[in-house]
């Protein structure tokens, strides 16, 4: 079977017979292997130089006969549109070396791309990674880095397809692709929340922002099964809600902010039952509502529509209902009927 990847350039290549042939799962078990052997570690510590950080990478595949070209050969579902994402994390601003380990960065960066995709109610095809090192990061952190994206994309079936490498003055940088696909017409926006639907959201919200503020207090205690340091992209929930959801976004900024996306796309305002808002354990409401990396799913639809309380064994919750409103206010209903206006407080590059 013929298979070729390359990361010297821009671009990688996955050849239509590379499709369903998973080259993660190669990466994968390569990283085991040398992990083990140990034939890799600098003694140094600094990362490896670019051309044998490619060459590690390809022999991790487990595939040195693999050759690069300049653009990945991508072959889309039949009948089906491609979605498009492109994501920067940023050490310092997206993660912290001293609060995320290397495996959870990996899994977060690709995580963010996996969660647009799925906000669209598409399935991923093939994920790009470009990657910035400082010239005294150690390469035990790339490998963690590399396990915990390429983790992550085997669960989702998807090749790293392709993406760069460079030297970066100040902090690690990544720079994830994530392309994928849905059915023709069949891609959720944000722009479609008609007055009288109603809003869900998926999971439970404000946890991520809870772990946060307690790395900031120095208070939080990694943990593999805490969502902030591995969140879970819906992909599986979001292909249900082909033809069901009206609108739809991923909450990664925080509830208030991205639901305004939806009020601004749509040309609706919004009304939001504090009391049904699902705050996930351990978080405050403030933190559920304006928290953002929770990567769940907000979503309008139809009153017609009957939705389950669990799909895809997520949980879906009612909050509230889109309202006819040209200056596109989102309020909340407070337990004892009062109406006030909803802020929109999440996450805002260069906003503070
Ligand atoms: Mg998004």
């Amino acid at each position: 079977m013929s298979r070729q990847f390359g990361l010297p350039d821009t671009g990688g290549t996955c050849t239509r017979a590379c499709r369903g042939d998973y080259l993660a799962d190669a990466l994968l078990a390569g990283l085991a292997r040398e992990s083990s052997r140990r034939a890799y570690v600098y003694d140094g510590g600094v990362p490896l130089p670019e051309r044998q950080l490619i060459a590690r990478i390809r022999k991790m595949g487990g595939r040195k006969s693999l050759i690069g070209d300049d653009c990945a050969v991508l072959d889309p579902p039949r009948g089906h549109e491609l979605l498009v994402t492109t994501d920067l994390c940023l050490e310092g601003v997206h993660f912290r070396r001293d609060w995320h380990p290397a495996q959870s960065v990996g899994h977060r960066c690709l995580a963010r791309g996996l969660s647009d995709i799925a906000a669209m109610a598409g399935g991923p095809l093939a994920c790009f990674l470009s990657l910035g090192l400082t010239a005294e990061i150690p390469q035990d952190w790339v490998d963690g880095f590399l396990a915990g994206f390429l983790g992550l994309a085997k669960k989702f079936r998807i090749p790293l397809a392709g993406g760069d490498t460079g030297e970066s003055p100040h902090g690690v940088i990544a720079d994830v692709m994530v392309v994928g696909s849905a059915p023709r017409g069949k891609a959720v926006r944000r722009s479609g929340a008609k007055p009288g639907d109603l809003i869900y959201v998926t999971g439970a919200l404000g946890g991520s922002a809870a772990t946060l503020g307690r790395l900031r207090a120095r208070q939080a205690r990694f943990s593999k099964s805490d969502p902030h340091f591995y969140p879970e992209p819906r992909i599986a929930i979001a292909r249900k809600l082909r033809g069901v959801a009206s609108s739809m976004i991923d909450l990664s900024d925080g509830l208030s902010t991205d639901l305004a996306h939806i009020c601004e796309e749509s040309g609706v305002g919004a009304e939001v039952e504090i009391a049904t808002v699902p705050v996930a354990a351990g978080a405050m409401l403030e933190q559920a509502l304006h928290g953002g990396e929770d990567y769940e799913l907000l979503f309008t639809a139809s009153e017609k529509k009957k939705l389950r309380a669990k799909m895809a064994g997520v949980s879906v919750r009612k909050i509230g209902r889109v309202t006819r409103d040209p200056r596109q206010m989102m309020w909340l209903r407070t337990p004892d009927g009062q109406r006030v206006p909803m802020p929109s407080g999440g996450w805002e590059h260069f906003g503070k």
